[in-house]
């Protein structure tokens, strides 16, 4: 389980001596450095690293960088808000230890999440990890949930040896397909091997539908650490692939037609042990408390958006009938539903099963997909949402009356409207406090003057290496 306290300066209580101890066992298992790691509002994965006789000192006084990063769009330009963006001030980054791994894709490094205080030792309001780690805790201490999440993760490889930046996809062969299977097998062997020392349980990985395109899911750990985890295990399938001569997109669109990268997030809601989604006296063995949580997702799955699919490329991926569930639909087994109730195998239903969102990509902040989510489906407790009628089928063939029977409306086609829905969303903008809510609307309205202009195929072609 995630240590749901806050660092201090001086450190938490045991830490320093841990850090020493820590960094001593690495240097003597060959490790140099240590690679610090937050994911900013945009969604990019930002670094420092310390080399190993800096650990101690990293887990008293933290590390610093600068908060400015917290409003830099993907492409590096920075936006303001009323207190972010300035280049005034520090924050302090702190590893968290339980977290650390000896990466084994890249030898010599280490790894580790980072929490982020202010110099004076407050919470940082813009840090996306306490963020998460406050709506665990606050779930807990109000309604006695706990979680587990995976993050699905799916991207495409290409030729590293392609021409400028163009996608020249490294497999051929068809989806699910043995060829491709066999091309990559060194490639996915020390991948498989790299998640297993670096203590990943992987539960498959398997060629997937679009050119060059592989898929990885993972086991479910409570939402911080699913969400470090999904970090991590990107950082492995890049690190891994380099040494092979391939090049890696998590972009939700590599290119501008066709189905893209997805990040679903599978969700599951527990209260003393017991999985809510399983055994109960509702649709498909919901208990009550599921079906609400479900129904709160869903109807704030509009403004979610801007914060699950935040890229203007995310809204190339999110067209109909290319499983990346553009409908506020639910259904049992329903892969073309944004919520899909997984209820898993007869025998296996009260362990794994869950909610899946599909219009999640991997240009998303993890933890803030993560909180958002877990807020949006405890709003749903707090204002008895009701889960309206199951879909069954793409529901892209609804008809008009049908659809609104359902409360089943298209997701925004732009990241324009995502921002419009979420500025609307006080439960949202309330759940990530004023600076982070700012921080997002700014971060996307900077990413949409971007690509002001920008047909497609160029947007794509912009952010196809960025994520
Ligand atoms: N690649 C699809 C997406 O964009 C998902 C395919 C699947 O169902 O695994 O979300
Ligand atoms: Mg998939």
């Amino acid at each position: 389980m995630t240590n749901l306290a806050d660092p201090v300066p001086g450190g938490r209580p045991g830490d320093v001596e841990r850090a020493r101890a820590l960094g001593g066992e690495l240097a003597g298992r060959g490790v140099h450095g240590i690679v610090l790691a937050y994911v900013d509002t945009a969604g990019i994965g930002r670094v420092k690293a310390v080399p190993v006789a800096g650990l101690a000192s990293a887990a008293a006084w933290g590390v610093g960088m600068s908060p400015v990063f917290d409003t830099f769009l993907a492409h590096d330009q920075s936006v303001t808000t009323d207190v972010l963006g300035s280049p005034d001030g520090d924050l302090r980054l702190y590893p968290d230890l339980d977290r650390l791994v000896v990466l084994a894709g890249q030898p010599g490094w280490a790894w580790a999440p980072v929490d982020r205080i202010t110099q004076d030792g407050a919470r940082h309001p813009g840090c996306s990890r306490t963020f998460l780690r406050r709506i665990v805790a606050d779930a807990a201490r109000a309604h006695g949930l706990t979680f587990k999440a995976g993050i699905e993760i799916e991207w495409a490889l290409g030729l590293a040896s392609a021409p400028g930046g163009e996608f020249v996809p490294a497999t051929s062969g068809p989806a699910y397909g043995a060829t491709r299977q066999v091309e990559l097998s060194e490639y996915t062997a020390e991948l498989l091997a790299a998640c297993a020392a670096q203590g990943v349980d992987v539960d498959q990985i398997h060629p997937e539908y679009a050119p060059g395109q592989f898929e990885i899911s993972v086991g479910a750990l409570d939402p911080v650490a699913a969400a470090d985890r999904s970090v991590l295990v990107r950082q492995t399938v890049r690190a891994v692939a380099r040494r092979h001569g391939l090049r890696v997109s998590f972009s939700p669109a590599v290119t501008a037609r066709g189905v893209g990268n997805g990040g679903h997030v599978h969700l599951s809601a527990w209260r003393d042990g017991v999985n809510l989604h399983s055994g109960g006296d509702r649709r498909h063995g919901m208990t009550a408390d599921a079906e609400a949580f479900a129904a709160g997702v869903l109807a704030h799955l509009p403004a979610l958006t801007a914060v699950t699919a935040p890229s203007p490329a995310s809204y190339l991926r999110l067209r109909p009938s290319q499983w990346a569930g553009v409908f506020t639909a639910w259904g049992l087994e329903t892969r073309e539903a944004a919520v899909r109730l997984v209820r898993g195998t007869a025998g296996r239903r009260a362990e794994f099963a869950n909610l899946e969102v599909k219009p999640v990509d991997l240009a998303a902040n993890p933890y803030l997909a993560l909180g958002c989510l877990i807020a949006a489906g405890l709003d749903g407790f707090a204002s008895g949402t009701v889960l309206p009628e199951e879909t069954t089928g793409d529901p892209v063939r609804l008809d008009a009356g049908q659809a609104a029977a359902r409360g089943v409306r298209r997701l925004p086609t732009s990241l324009g409207e995502a921002v419009a829905e979420f500025r609307g969303d006080r439960v949202l903008r309330t759940a990530l406090g004023p600076v982070l809510a700012d921080a997002v609307s700014a971060v996307r309205e900077g990413e949409i003057e971007a690509v002001d202009g920008l047909d497609d195929e160029r947007v794509a072609a912009a952010y196809r290496w960025t994520y």
